[in-house]
């Protein structure tokens, strides 16, 4: 029968991706510092423990699925973190968007114990968690990609090696600097046709149909009424939050920086979603950019 896997935040993302641990047949020793995140998990058969040290305990494979960077060096090298209690040839996978650079420490911090980490961000948002339709970008030591593919599998179906550790975390951060300014441009370009009078529905349509066309207008369209299922249509809760994309387009543009790299709409981008922050949005989904421009114009 197959062994523990270890879930470490259980939150709009590890909450669907433990579900789907747990329906491929893997028991699921859980932890989250908010005990309500538990509770779905817990009714469907997972057993919850209090810290990560405590999941280290028991299960040698574990996924780490956390806000940003500081969180991941908490939950891996903290008082009560997994490395504490790691057991040795432990393979540790943090599906968490962070600094390339901390996973490489992670790593390094890892491999002192006896232990294997990758980093294996994801793309896809909650409905792709709950579908079971992730991507995942690996970064790590290529003979170990085989061990984490078992256990990514069932939460995603694109499972792609990138190279050596940290670079999963480049290519998802490369993914969402255009992701957030496709919405940004998405949003914007709705609004201008509303203002001239077009239906949003048929004006999407015919994006959809057009050289327009990206994934912020076809699966997750800002505008409240054009499709259902999306946090548009729900006030912008849930899904992929403001802060999280600020955090996400900070990463950009620290390694363009390092890099010598010129970004300038993801600059741009990021300093948008860095006033929506300061302006109540930062725990709605990152579509309510579209809300923001409206307020913007005083509508
Ligand atoms: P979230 O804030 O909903 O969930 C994170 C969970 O981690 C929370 O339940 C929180 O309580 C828990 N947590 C924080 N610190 C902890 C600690 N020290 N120990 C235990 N648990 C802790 O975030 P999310 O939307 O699930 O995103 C998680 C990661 O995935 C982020 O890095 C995000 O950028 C990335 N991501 C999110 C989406 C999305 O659509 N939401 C899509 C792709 C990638």
């Amino acid at each position: 029968s197959k062994t523990q896997v270890g879930f470490i935040g259980l939150g709009n993302m590890g909450n669907p991706m433990a579900k789907n641990l747990l329906k491929h047949g893997y028991p699921v020793i859980a932890t989250d510092v908010f005990p309500e995140s538990c509770k779905e998990v817990q009714e469907l058969g997972a057993q919850i423990v209090d810290n990560p040290a405590d999941v280290a305990d028991k299960a040698d494979r574990i996924i780490t699925m956390l806000p940003s960077s500081p969180n991941v060096i908490d939950v891996y090298t903290g008082p009560n973190g997994i490395l504490k209690k790691v057991k040795k040839g432990s393979l540790l996978i943090d599906s968490s968007t962070i600094d390339p650079n901390v996973s490489k420490e992670m790593a390094a911090a890892a491999e002192k114990m006896g232990a294997v980490f990758m980093d294996a961000p994801v793309s896809g948002g909650v409905g792709a968690a709950s579908s079971g339709k992730l991507t995942f970008m690996v970064g790590g030591a290529e003979e170990e990609f085989t061990a984490a593919k078992e256990l990514l599998s069932c939460m995603g179906v694109n499972v792609v090696y990138c190279g050596q550790v940290g670079t999963g975390q480049a290519a998802k951060i490369c993914n969402n600097m255009l992701l957030a300014i496709g919405m940004i441009g998405t949003s914007e370009t709705m609004n201008l046709g509303i203002r001239l009078g077009l239906d949003p529905k048929l004006l999407a349509k015919i994006l959809n149909m057009s050289s327009g066309r990206c994934w912020s207008s076809d699966t997750y369209n800002p505008v409240p009424g054009v499709m259902e299922g999306v946090p548009s249509g729900n006030n912008y809760q849930g899904g992929f939050g403001t802060q999280l994309m600020a955090k996400d387009l900070g990463l950009a543009q620290n390694t363009a920086t390092n890099t010598k790299t010129p970004a300038p709409l993801g600059s741009l981008a990021h300093q948008i979603y860095r006033m929506m922050c300061a302006r109540g949005y930062a725990n709605k989904d990152f579509s309510s950019v579209f809300q923001f421009l409206r307020e913007e114009e005083g509508q």
